[in-house]
């Protein structure tokens, strides 16, 4: 059974994440990203007991790169993991009982409306006992004992996140219910932009997808980046109003990053910044470069980027680079095309943009241009809407079934080559998980599987189900 459930693993150092990480995930299955110019190694797996599958997020490697300190670290992996995660477990060294440091992750994760589950581990064996019945005053119920290292305890873990996942599937049910009941799908279904570059808009293929899951009380994280000057502060002062602004960043997600709340349409938007507005708000001297370090925070922490272009100078390098960087960090991306006022030609710049953008992102093929000005304020809705349709789209689930009679089609049109004599089969194909769409297609030689096939499968699956602005993955497996 492979679900749609992302379950994540908090705590403090040491008590064996990693190694409950590697039990579930295993060596090969690990997707193990690098980024460079970042002390940081995520760690995002498809996790597997027995034939439940999930995906896994080790918390435990996002570090900061300017602040180390355990309680930034802790900030961080609680922050994510209330994030990203449907299921926390939340892992304590049930041998050495609870720790003050344990205690203040159990408050700062009492905050989240999360499923969450204290996990015991190294409870192998009876040095465990005092441990776990103390865990039962963290107030989160039955800890659930474990030993990640001899693999005992799982069936626990399996009944938690079974649990997990027929209640989100109970959600998700009558989510699609209310959404229909009380959402404009008007604005949903219909290419909510000025502009979209995907020339052949094609049938509404929304049909062929799973119902979203839809909350509005859920908050959106959008972060803008762009280079100095392409209008960010501008953009945002109009979004929130000057005067909420200066009252101040609330929350801090990191030392460096802040989260502006805002209302939009009833939802909460957190826009993300690092540094820049706080700065701009000392109205300082402009004497800053682009600081991609910045940008990647703020990326990592958003759902959905607004990747702002100067109209006068866009498609940039550091534009592209930007743009590249969203795509990797698999966030959803919206174009804005900002000072819009002061092109004359409009049309014939539309098309110059156009055109530009699918030959310098061709990995985004599709993506929504937002033509808008910060300054005079105009088509800040546009925007808006794009945000939210790129978020749907991130979202989308597509069923099993659907996808394998679409694999059939794809492979019979044009079948996989022969390596070696042999022709290569795919066999079975899966979205393994949201956020961005992510697939799994199992093949007979997984290895000789053409770069170039897999790009037709990818630009396949986002023409044909319309899939327009996220990155889409797809992993290659033998078997099945
Ligand atoms: P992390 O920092 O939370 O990711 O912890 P690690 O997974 O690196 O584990 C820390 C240490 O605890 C390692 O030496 C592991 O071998 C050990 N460890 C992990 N799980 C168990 C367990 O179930 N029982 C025992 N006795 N040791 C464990
Ligand atoms: P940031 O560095 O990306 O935060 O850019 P700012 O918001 O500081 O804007 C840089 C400059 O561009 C300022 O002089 C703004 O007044 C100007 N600007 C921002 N948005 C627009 C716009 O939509 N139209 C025009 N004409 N100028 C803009």
């Amino acid at each position: 059974m492979t679900t749609n459930v992302t379950v994540a693993i908090v705590g403090r150092p040491n008590v064996g994440k990693s190694t409950l990480f590697n039990r579930l995930v295993g060596k090969k299955l690990a997707i193990v990203d690098d980024t460079p110019g970042v002390t940081r190694d995520r760690r995002e797996g498809l996790g597997r007991i027995g034939d439940l599958t999930f995906t896994l997020v080790d918390t435990a490697g996002y570090e900061d790169a300017n602040d180390n300190s355990l309680e930034a670290r802790m900030r961080q992996q609680t922050e994510i993991a209330i994030a990203d995660a449907d299921v926390i477990l939340f892992m304590f060294d049930a041998r050495a009982g609870l720790t003050p440091t344990d205690e203040h992750f159990a408050r700062l994760l009492r905050r989240a409306s999360k499923d969450i589950h204290v996990v015991g581990n190294k409870a192998e064996g009876r040095a465990a006992e005092p441990g776990l019945l103390e865990a039962f005053n963290l107030g989160f119920g039955e800890p659930i004992p474990l030993s990640a290292e001899h693999g005992l305890g799982l069936a626990d873990l399996y009944t938690v996140i079974s649990q997990a996942v027929d209640r989100i599937d109970a959600e998700k049910d009558e989510a699609a219910a209310a959404a229909e009941a009380e959402f404009d799908f008007d604005m949903v279904q219909k290419p909510a932009v000025d502009v979209d570059v995907n020339e052949d808009e094609g049938e509404d293929q929304t049909g062929d997808t799973a119902p979203m899951r839809w909350d509005p009380n859920r908050y959106l994280n959008v972060a803008i980046v762009g280079r100095p000057n392409a209008g960010k502060s501008t953009l945002i002062n109009r979004m929130v109003g000057e005067d909420r602004l200066l009252v101040g960043p609330e929350a801090g997600i990191t030392r460096d990053s802040i989260m502006v709340p805002w209302e939009w349409q009833g939802r909460v938007i957190n826009l993300v910044d690092t540094a820049g507005i706080r700065r701009k708000s000392r109205v300082q001297a402009k004497l800053e470069k682009l600081s991609v370090a910045d940008s990647l925070r703020s990326i990592q922490y958003a759902e959905v980027v607004v990747l702002l272009l100067d109209a006068t100078i866009p498609f940039e390098k550091q534009d592209l680079a930007l743009a590249d960087l969203v795509e990797r960090e698999g966030r959803a991306m919206v174009i804005a095309i900002n000072k819009w006022d002061l092109i004359e030609d409009k049309n014939a710049k539309l098309m110059e943009l156009r055109e530009e953008c699918q030959r310098l992102l061709p990995q985004l093929r599709g993506i929504p241009l937002v033509t808008m000005s910060g300054l005079q304020g105009r088509n800040i809705d546009k925007l808006m809407k794009a945000i939210f349709e790129i978020e749907r789209v991130w979202n989308v689930k597509i069923r099993t079934a659907k996808l394998n009679r679409w694999l059939f089609a794809m492979t019979e049109h044009h079948p996989p080559p022969a390596v070696s004599g042999r022709r290569l089969k795919l066999r079975y194909m899966t979205q393994a998980k949201t956020r961005p769409p992510s697939f799994i297609v199992f093949a007979s030689r997984p290895d000789a599987l053409p770069k170039a096939y897999q790009r037709y499968i990818v630009n396949g699956i986002r023409q044909d189900f319309n899939l327009p602005g996220t990155p889409i993955r797809l992993w290659v497996r033998g078997g099945k």
